[in-house]
């Protein structure tokens, strides 16, 4: 889907219907809030309709002028997506994406944080692919931290997370392919979290049933025509929600789903 913004108006008219559903927003589906140079503006949106903000960022372009946003007292957490450093087309050194990253989280310090900051790093698989990258960055928290993160022993406990500090976690998970419909068929068979504890809207008004449906291949209404309350008491959503209760999976895209496989009941 081409790159859009939600207008202000457009997002302050969402955030009050979409507070009938749920306490918390996160700012993302693929697209990064800290793009916006007025990111401020929506959190103080959805701060006036008392809705909490997750934001997850790769954080390639942080810099102080994010900062007044980014401590933002309507942000429950912020996710950093260290693992993207090697995903993107950019030409900086691991020093040079980090540093900002970690001069940000001293400001946050300084600035008491209430919320968690979380360094993402969801990357593991049993290969150890990553392991010279991730044992870099282990060692450059260590330093400034004064941490003593190993590299090892992450890979033989796979822990879900590791404390750094006062509300400072690394969070850590596989590497997942997209849910893409040219993906090989994964199963009939499963359930996913989608419709149940998340749904999505693209910037375009689209609302989708999970954070990975990128490209709204299952495109449960818009936002621009109908009201949320109706797109979520559709027959679509009804099939969809039914089937995960029945360990069904309606949509094409679920049963070419791979990240889902994680929610299956392991033997
Ligand atoms: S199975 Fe995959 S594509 Fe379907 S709702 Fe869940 S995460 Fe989204």
């Amino acid at each position: 889907m081409p790159n859009a913004t939600m207008s202000l108006e457009k997002f302050d008219e969402l955030n009050l219907q979409l507070k009938e559903h749920t306490k918390e927003l996160a700012y993302h589906i693929v697209g990064d809030p800290l793009v916006l140079s007025n990111l401020n503006d929506y959190l103080n949106i959805s701060k006036k309709h008392n809705l909490k903000v997750n934001i997850t960022t790769t954080a390639n372009n942080i810099n102080q002028k994010h900062y007044k946003a980014l401590i933002n007292e309507t942000i429950k957490q912020i996710n950093f997506s260290i693992n993207s450093y090697n995903a993107n087309s950019h030409k900086k050194s691991l020093d040079e994406y980090l540093d900002p990253i970690l001069a940000f989280i001293k400001y946050a310090q300084e600035n008491n944080h209430e919320y968690f900051i979380n360094l993402r790093i969801w990357n593991l698989d049993d290969n150890k692919s990553a392991k010279v990258f991730n044992e870099k960055v282990f060692n450059k928290i260590n330093k400034t931290f004064n941490t003593q993160i190993n590299i090892d022993e992450v890979y033989k406990n796979r822990p879900k997370n590791i404390r750094i500090d006062r509300k400072i976690f690394f969070n850590f998970d596989e590497y997942f392919n997209w849910p893409n419909l040219k993906n090989d068929f994964v199963s009939k068979n499963g359930f996913c979290y989608g419709l149940d504890s998340h749904f999505g809207i693209l910037s375009d008004g689209s609302v989708v049933p999970c954070c990975l449906d990128q490209n709204a291949c299952i495109n449960l209404g818009n936002i621009n025509k109908q009201s949320i309350k109706d797109i979520l008491r559709s027959k679509r959503v009804k099939n969809i929600q039914d089937g995960f209760r029945k360990n069904i999976l309606v949509e094409e895209l679920c049963q070419k789903c791979e990240y889902r496989t994680r929610f299956d009941k392991k033997d």
